[in-house]
């Protein structure tokens, strides 16, 4: 028997109801079956392209051990998988870009692991307006691919991170005060459904859908295909700044500048800035690092005035005229990948010069009593979400996530915390959360407070669809019926945040 109808006979139990997570098969069988098919597009452990796969992660501990990888290559083989998968329970994942930092959320074990990796096809449409994206590109071939046809795409602000998590998380850019969010800028998602069908959801068609990818996250289907609106590129001036804060007074000018620049730079829509604050106690470093993105050339020695309070005190050393994706690839240098574990966790308060400070002065009062804990370095980000922001999306025909930009910019609190041993763990992720929960008593009892979690920097406690608000979360939940019916999404793929 060919081994092509060994997999066909399998899908005479496609009618099962997926009412437990038993599986069938073991996932060993189902490899074996996945393989028979797809002689060239399954690895199995201890192979240099498993082995590759598998250490292509941003956090160590999302590196587990799957039975199998499977390569699909396009959205038929996807769909075939699914269809098999489905009909003999068998558990999966489904990893593109690996910047996920929960484990079990882009990997598993004991299943089938889906790696879009070889879905790399990048393709100009629409007179060149839209840039048909893989779901296995990156941001940084995104741009250089743009960059041909000198275009942008509201993309990642570091080079590696995959075009699939975060557009279907929402999508934070460089240029979003002026866009919106990334998944604002996708004109239609080709996507696997539960059953197997391949749909194309756009704004006419299976529009219900559409804007639940818009910040639904892998609840609907494996998504092969992102289209992209693609915008001529006016040039750029930015890059980015390390800055040592060497004393409380330092750091409360600091503080005051990214507080102006919340209010009154950020309301220029082409400037994008991520501020964080740096400590590394093992290393005695308190530092502030900007990345900084002006979507316009200008002269080297007049810097765009929303961003003068700002430089006023950094300077302007590493900072010049440069593209969009080269500010990004400077971005990505100094990430580590897979060397560290990571986790992230979100808060979002109205910003004011107060709030910022609040913020700050909590989180590292709070991670002080941890200075020694092997390896810990901590990073507070504050994120500028302006008005325009969450203006351009509504233009785009909205999204679910429900952001409210009539209290003026807010601003959202990312704390990333990298550490050595797993047993300190739960310390951090204590610590992280005691932080966020006195920061927004602080910003409850102040009128400041905002409900929103970004689901794309939120830890795995985190109620994201909840924080998008009733009406958004119900739609959510009615659009997975529709689409998911039998919850193949939660049963079969444990990982990810679920509706
Ligand atoms: C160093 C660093 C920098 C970051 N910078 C930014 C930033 O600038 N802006 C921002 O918004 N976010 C940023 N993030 C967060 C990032 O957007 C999210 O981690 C995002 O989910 C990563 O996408 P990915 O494809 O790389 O991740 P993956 O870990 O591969 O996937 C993320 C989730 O999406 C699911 N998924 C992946 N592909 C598909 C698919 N094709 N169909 C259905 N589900 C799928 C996975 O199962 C997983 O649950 C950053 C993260 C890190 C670690």
């Amino acid at each position: 028997m060919r081994f092509s109808s060994i997999l066909t006979s399998f899908f005479v139990f496609t009618s099962v109801s997926i009412a437990t997570d038993a599986q069938l098969v073991p996932s060993k069988a189902n490899c074996l079956v996945l393989w028979a098919y797809f002689p060239k597009q399954v690895s199995y452990a201890e192979s240099p392209a498993y082995n590759t796969t598998n250490s292509q992660f941003w956090d160590q501990t999302c590196i587990l051990s799957p039975t199998c990888i499977f390569y699909p290559t396009s959205a038929h083989d996807v769909s075939i998988a699914l269809k098999y998968l489905t009909s003999v329970k068998g558990r999966f994942a489904v990893k593109s870009g690996g910047h996920f930092s929960i484990p079990g959320y882009n990997n598993i074990n004991d299943g089938v692991l889906i790696s879009t990796e070889r879905m790399k096809a990048m393709t100009w449409k629409a007179g060149d307006t839209v840039l048909e994206l893989g779901a296995g590109v990156l941001w940084g071939e995104a741009y250089a691919k743009a960059a041909e046809k000198h275009k942008v795409v509201v993309g990642g602000r570091i080079p590696d991170i995959g075009v699939s998590g975060f557009l279907l998380g929402g999508g934070l850019s460089f240029i979003g005060a002026e866009y919106g969010f990334g998944c604002d800028n996708v004109v239609g998602f080709e996507i696997v459904l539960a059953n197997g069908d391949i749909v194309y959801a756009n704004g006419s068609k299976y529009a219900d859908l559409y804007k639940a990818l818009k910040g639904g996250s892998s609840n609907y289907g494996i998504v092969t295909r992102f289209d992209v609106s693609a915008y001529p590129d006016a040039g750029g001036w930015g890059g980015q700044l390390l800055f040592a804060i060497d004393s409380n007074a330092t750091r409360e000018r600091m503080l005051d500048a990214i507080a102006d620049f919340h209010i009154n730079g950020a309301l220029d829509k082409k400037t994008g800035v991520i501020a964080s604050f740096l400590t590394w106690p093992e290393l005695g470093l308190n530092a502030f690092l900007g990345n900084v993105f002006y979507s316009q050339s200008v002269p080297t020695n007049s810097p765009p005035a929303a961003l003068a309070g700002l430089l006023a005190v950094t300077g302007t050393a590493g900072l010049g005229n440069k593209t969009l994706g080269e500010v990004v690839s400077g971005t990505g240098a100094g990430a580590t990948k897979g060397t560290a574990r990571n986790t992230f966790h979100v808060g979002s308060v109205v910003a004011t010069k107060e709030s910022i400070h609040k913020v700050d002065e909590i989180f590292h009062a709070e991670f002080a009593k941890l200075a020694n804990v092997p390896g810990l370095r901590t990073v507070l980000v504050f994120q500028a979400i302006p008005p325009s922001f969450v203006y351009a999306g509504y233009k785009n025909g909205g999204n679910p996530m429900g952001l409210d930009a009539s209290r003026g910019t807010v601003s959202w609190i990312s704390q990333s915390l990298s550490w050595k041993n797993a047993a300190d763990e739960s310390k951090i992720k204590l610590a992280q959360r005691t932080a966020k929960n006195a920061y927004m008593s602080w910003a409850t009892a102040n009128g400041l407070a905002d409900k929103f979690l970004y689901l794309n920097d939120a830890d795995e406690f985190q109620d994201v669809f909840a924080s998008y608000g009733s009406e958004n979360e119900k739609f959510l939940k009615k659009v997975k019926k529709v689409y998911d019916p039998e919850r193949v999404f939660e049963k079969l793929m444990p990982g990810g945040y679920k509706v």
